[in-house]
């Protein structure tokens, strides 16, 4: 193979014309061209070399000498090739050593020499670059990609190189300049370095300096490597110290023995006083061992002995002292909440039941209504009545078996599940637990809570109620549950077929009146520091709170507003602007803001083709406008807005109506050729008894059809036939009370609904008429303005 030098006596010698400039011998190091060196010389050669260039044109020509050792290198022990450069700076240091900055130029040649005394001085030829033809060829491009892609990796990974170096290398665009920078940065050993430095053609110098950078890359990677696992080993032991220390420190301050086997000792003394069933002490005790023969620093130590101090703790014969005492509780519920005298009659009823037998039946009370008229609250203050323990459980959007019955403990972060931890909390085993909400659970691929809170309530199976965390039986018999739901038709049917179910309706303008003045009021002026000296709100005020600023069936918002209000007239009375509060129209809107619902507008006239009808929903009642439009068409029913699909089968049911009546009715019997009719329900109400909205479809049909106005304050609902009965219908109380508040003065129901009326809120049948109809005759003979 031609060799460097080889090639070099072949090249032009007009090129090869020489100067004569003094020789400095480095020891261990390489210097490269365009590289500024700092280095100490010692040497007296050096020295004078030094000199002898300063006094002249500035040249010096730095070379590498073969062996470090050699302190008196002859011409034989240094390279033949090194860097023609100039010295920049001289600093005499104490001691004789000189510091030198020099600048590294091209490539040179020790040709001859001229003398070796007293400093080496040769004649130098420089050595021509090799470069690449075409600089931007594919070969060159990802060579330069290449090696500067390593560079920066490699730069990336040290700590140790600045990071100009990095702007540095990005700038240099010729290959031989790459691989001359890149090993001048890269810790080689100085033969290595030399060779770089003897390679004249670019791309061959920078596919070595490739080679040598990843051979430092990897010792790089390898070095990090081991730096971490060092790292990471002292931190994990350091950290296991740590807190073996601090477990040591807290054990003596709670006076345990850092020794598993003292601690099985006193988890076994507790088993023992627990007196529980044979089973359970049994597993437990199986725990308990299993917990002896632990290390005290394994992981599973730590997750059984949450589980056993769990387990130890609950109360599994804590009970509360019961009061059935009647009169008292009877007092307790009037004092808590005005009116709802069915459930509070119920309440006592079941009391006293339980009272004579101890256990009652099986059935378990669950109150149904609309949000905020009580529910929760009412069983609040039984539990206050007869002195147990409150605990509620929403169970609103459960949906997984494990919410109830917890997970098995060797599941990660495993809990038990949420009747288990209410009785926990709850530090007794007979307290009231609140199962809310019980119509939302739902079943999905987590298995069926519903199924699981059958076993709960049922008092057959609850003795024995297994949660899956504790794996232990633990007795639910004397736990008092009572549900809540909004809308019964949801509670799943197993669950349903174990309940008393007890109703509490929308609260009338009038009952909302007098919770709101004699219990929220009082009750929100104790919670916010007032009282009838500080705070007063007039009457007409609270009337316009419950009218313009609320529209529930419950007195939910109603609470909110006030305890608003309330909050404000406690910061006027803090910060010493105002000495009493009081609220008349005028500040109430100051604030809360401008009344946010008024009155319907109903029109005088009446109208072709829209109807009140009134609609049933989980939250109360609502009125429901039925919209009917007629086009000029073949036939088609188009039915939009919030109506389900038993809504279009009484929409069917009103076509099929009126065709066959049509004679009777006044309207054309080809109308269902020749035009297309649109029903539409524009406001948001979403029914839950579809069917009811049967009478309200075909009046407004026929309304439409006949081009007869609907008189605008009567409102209806009622299921029809094909002959056209009208059938009953449910949720009156809350229908009517819709049809009140918005202003409707009759209102025409099943003939089947009549012994209904009687329930209704007396508000209700004072100010209004009721028409009971039996068929669709009815119906439109007192809707219809003929
Ligand atoms: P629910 O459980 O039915 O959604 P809550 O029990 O939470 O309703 O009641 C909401 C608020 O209204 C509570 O502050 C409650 O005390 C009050 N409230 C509801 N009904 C009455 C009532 N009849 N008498 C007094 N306060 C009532």
């Amino acid at each position: 193979m031609e060799t460097l030098l080889d090639n070099l006596e072949n090249s032009d010698s007009s090129l090869r014309s020489s100067i004569s400039i003094p020789v400095i011998a480095l020891r261990g190091m390489v210097m490269f061209p365009n590289m500024v060196l700092h280095f100490d010389v010692r040497r007296e050669k050096s020295v004078l070399a030094l000199e002898n260039a300063l006094n002249g044109d500035q040249n010096v020509f730095v070379v590498a000498q073969k062996e470090i050792k050699k302190d008196e290198p002859s011409k034989e022990d240094i390279f033949q090739i090194g860097i023609i450069s100039k010295v920049r700076q001289i600093v005499r240091q104490t001691g004789g050593t000189m510091r030198a900055l020099v600048e590294g130029g091209q490539r040179g040649k020790i040709v001859s020499f001229d003398f070796l005394d007293p400093f080496m001085r040769a004649n130098i030829q420089i050595i021509p670059e090799i470069i690449e033809s075409n600089p931007k060829s594919i070969e060159s491009t990802a060579l330069e990609r290449k090696a500067k892609d390593m560079f920066i990796e490699y730069l990336n990974l040290s700590p140790k190189v600045s990071p100009d170096v990095l702007i540095a290398v990005h700038a240099i665009k010729n290959l031989g300049q790459i691989a001359d920078f890149i090993s001048s940065n890269l810790p080689l050993e100085y033969e290595d370095k030399q060779k770089v430095l003897e390679e004249i053609r670019e791309n061959e110098r920078l596919e070595m300096v490739i080679k040598y950078l990843a051979k430092e890359l990897d010792i790089l990677k390898m070095e990090n490597k081991l730096a971490n696992q060092l790292k990471s080993s002292m931190d994990q032991r350091q950290k296991e110290y740590l807190l073996r220390e601090q477990m040591k420190v807290i054990s003596e301050e709670l006076g345990e023995e850092d020794d598993p086997r003292a601690e099985a000792r006193k988890y076994l003394k507790k088993l023992n006083a627990l007196k529980l069933s044979k089973s359970n002490t049994d597993k437990l005790k199986e725990e308990i061992t299993r917990f002896s023969k632990m290390p005290y620093s394994a992981g599973e130590s730590s997750i059984l002995r949450s589980y056993l101090d769990f387990c130890l703790n609950l109360p599994w014969n804590k009970l509360s002292k019961e009061n059935y005492d009647i009169l008292k509780a009877e007092e307790v519920l009037n004092k808590g909440h005005y009116g709802l005298n069915d459930v509070k009659e119920h309440i006592i009823e079941f009391l006293s039941a339980k009272k004579l037998s101890k256990k009652s039946d099986s059935h378990i009370m669950c109150l149904v209504g609309p949000p905020g008229v009580g529910k929760t609250s009412i069983v609040k203050s039984l539990a206050k009545a007869m002195g147990k323990k409150y605990m509620r459980i929403s169970l609103g959007g459960v949906n997984d078996e494990a919410e109830i019955r917890g997970h098995r403990k060797t599941y990660m972060g495993a809990m038990p599940g949420r009747i288990i931890s209410a009785i926990n909390k709850a530090g007794v085993r007979n307290p009231i637990i609140l199962l809310d909400e019980i119509d939302k659970v739902s079943k999905d691929y987590h298995g069926d809570p519903a199924s699981a809170l059958l076993e709960v309530l049922d008092s057959e199976q609850n003795k024995e109620f297994n949660d899956h965390f504790l794996d232990l039986d633990f007795d639910l018999s004397d736990v008092f549950f009572v549900c809540t739901a909004n809308d019964v038709s949801q509670i799943p049917a197993p669950l349903f077929d174990r309940m008393e179910i007890i109703n509490l309706y929308s609260y009338t303008y009038e009952e909302k009146f007098k919770i709101c003045t004699r219990y929220l009021i009082p009750k929100q002026l104790k919670k916010n520091g007032l009282n009838n000296k500080t705070f007063h709100i007039k009457e007409s005020s609270v009337r316009l709170l419950i009218d313009g600023y609320t529209r529930e069936a419950g007195v939910r918002e109603l609470d909110r507003k006030i305890s608003s209000l309330m909050r404000k007239a406690a910061k006027l009375i803090v910060t010493g602007k105002k000495k009493r509060v009081i609220i008349d129209d005028k500040t109430l809107e100051k604030m809360l803001g401008p009344r946010k619902y008024k009155k319907d507008d109903i029109s005088k006239e009446g109208e072709v083709g829209i109807v009140r009808g009134l609609a049933w929903t989980s939250v109360g009642g609502d009125t429901l406008p039925i919209e009917v439009s007629l086009m000029k068409g073949k036939g088609k029913v188009q039915i939009t807005g919030s109506l389900g699909d038993v809504m279009k089968e009484s929409a069917q049911l009103a076509v099929s109506y009126i065709r066959s009546n049509s004679k009777k009715l006044g309207i054309k019997d080809d109308f269902y050729k020749t035009m297309d009719i649109h029903i539409h329900a524009p406001e948001g109400a979403v029914p839950k008894d579809g069917p009811s909205a049967g009478v309200t479809m075909t009046t407004a049909l026929v309304s439409a059809l006949s081009k007869t106005p609907v008189k605008q304050d009567v409102a209806m609902t009622g299921e029809i036939t094909l002959k056209g009965r009208v059938l009953p219908i449910g949720g009156l109380r809350e229908k009517t009370m819709a049809a009140y508040k918005a202003g409707v003065k009759t209102v025409i129901i099943p003939a089947g609904n009549e012994c209904d009326i009687q329930k209704l809120d007396d508000v209700v049948k004072e100010n209004m008429k009721f028409v009971t109809a039996e068929n669709l005759d009815t119906v439109l003979d007192n809707a219809l303005q003929h």
